[in-house]
């Protein structure tokens, strides 16, 4: 049987000497076990969505989607427990029977809690932090087998750890989640040129519950979303609308013309004017899930920073400009999220604008996502962690106040290093080299 391992994109993969998807914590303990026997190290893989070698290894690899249930929850409270494996998918069904929501969610929903959380995954709305700050509670198998429950009043520096963890401190395997009640969105989808976008962007942002904006790097136009909260009910797109809007046009459609630009790198110019020009007014009304993702179906690969939000249009500007220079057809993706606490949040401690730039599958990305980081390092961008980054602990470690703190609970939870991978030791650094933080820890 193969152990061959792939990411969504299809740019990572890896072969463990052992690839087992447990059922429940005994199983996932014998398995932590065994792993300690043979010598292995240990990683997770969630639904495989993000870009960087973040899951890789010889070792064990787990798989927790058979850990997938919602094991209670509260309308009262808003408080939901549910297994790590779960696919946010699955839980915006679930908990929306409980008249339960997640107050901000991403472009997709096929990631697992427990991966979007691990890496900061995010939406958009700057008065919403990213989705790790709906976490209430981090149930945490370490590599002995044993289980801790980390909350803020436990423990506040594993806490503020454990909610963008990386993976770097044992195997996430339930969560408690701070929810709000079930909401409609309304969704509108208009062109506006970039430069009266970035006339006026604190409006945008502050002057609607969430916006964000796609654009191309070869046209003036800017494709805005504003999702605001309605006290209507929701009138779900007719199934054949909703093929014709995101799968035919958004997905099936775009990635023709990805193609061709592939083929043909010179058309790109006027194929973005084209797409741009073709985007048109759309609304939508719905529960605030169906609004906030749609699918994705054609590969491509991703850089993603977050910068100080009062930075937003220079680096836009900045980021437009450059991308002129190599060849992509795909757009650059902007959002806002507030600050949050956690110690790796690359939204920790700021108002946070998220600049993403993008390049279609079998097409180098490398010069362009460089010449892009090259933008991001001069305003103290910190990677989104899924996304693909050239960075390492050294160039890390001063953009985020808390590096050290981070480091010492790892050395505590994980102290031989057993959930570490090369992808961890190039952007945290060994286990070993944090010694010196552990007084960190107090
Ligand atoms: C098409 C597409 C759209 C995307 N849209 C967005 C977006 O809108 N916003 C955004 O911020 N990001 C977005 N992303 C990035 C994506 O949300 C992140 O990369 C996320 O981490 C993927 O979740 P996953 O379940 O696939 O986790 P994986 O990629 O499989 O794993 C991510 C990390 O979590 C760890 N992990 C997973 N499960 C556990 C566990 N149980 N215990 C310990 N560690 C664990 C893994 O080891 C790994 O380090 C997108 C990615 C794609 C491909």
């Amino acid at each position: 049987m193969t152990k061959l391992w792939v990411n969504w994109a299809g740019d990572q993969q890896c072969t463990p000497a052992r690839l087992c998807a447990p059922r429940d914590q005994a199983e996932l303990s014998a398995e932590l076990a065994r792993a300690a026997e043979a010598g292995h190290r240990v990683r997770v893989a969630g639904s495989g969505h993000s870009f960087t070698e973040t899951c890789l290894t010889d070792g064990l690899l787990l798989d927790l989607s058979r850990m997938n249930r919602v094991l209670e929850a509260d309308p009262a409270t808003g408080l939901a427990r549910v297994q790590a494996g779960t696919t946010l998918a699955a839980l915006n069904a679930r908990l929306d029977e409980y008249g339960l929501a997640f107050p901000n969610l991403g472009d997709i929903d096929v990631q697992t809690i427990a991966g979007a959380t691990a890496t900061g995954t995010h939406g958009t709305g700057g008065r919403l932090p990213n989705i790790s700050a709906a976490l209430h509670a981090v149930e945490l198998m370490t590599a002995d087998g044993h289980i801790v429950e980390l909350t803020e009043e436990s423990d506040p520096q594993a806490w503020r750890a454990a909610r963008v963890g990386l993976g770097a401190l044992g195997v996430v395997t339930a969560f408690t989640l701070k929810l709000v009640p079930s909401f409609v969105l309304e969704g509108v989808e208009r062109p506006v040129p970039v430069d009266e976008v970035l006339a006026d962007l604190d409006s945008y942002i502050d002057g609607n519950d969430h916006f964000e904006f796609y654009m191309f790097a070869h046209s003036p136009i800017a494709m805005t979303k504003r999702n605001n909260r309605v006290d209507l009910p929701a009138a779900p797109r007719p199934e054949p609308v909703d093929w014709f809007a995101d799968i035919l046009l958004s997905n099936h459609a775009f990635d023709a013309l990805c193609r061709l630009a592939r083929r043909r790198p010179g058309l790109i110019p006027w194929i973005q004017r084209g797409a741009a020009y073709a985007g048109s007014y759309r609304r939508q009304v719905d529960r605030s899930y169906r609004v906030f993702t749609s699918p994705r179906l054609f590969r491509f690969t991703e850089m993603e920073y977050a910068i100080p939000r009062e930075h937003s249009v220079a680096a836009i500007r900045e980021i437009k400009e450059i991308a002129q220079r190599f060849d992509s057809p795909m757009p650059i993706e902007v959002r806002w999220v507030a600050g949050d606490d956690a110690f790796l949040s690359p939204a920790g401690g700021r108002a946070t604008c998220y600049i993403a730039v993008h390049q279609y599958q079998g097409m180098a990305h490398e010069p362009f996502f460089r010449a892009c980081e090259a933008i991001f390092d001069r305003y103290d961008g910190r990677p989104h962690w899924g996304k693909r980054h050239y960075q390492t602990a050294e160039t890390l470690r001063g953009r985020y106040p808390d590096w050290d703190r981070f480091a010492a609970v790892r050395r505590h939870y994980d102290p031989d290093g057993r959930f570490a991978n090369a992808y961890l030791d190039r952007v945290l650094g060994p286990v070993s080299a944090t010694e010196d933080a552990i007084d960190q820890l107090g």
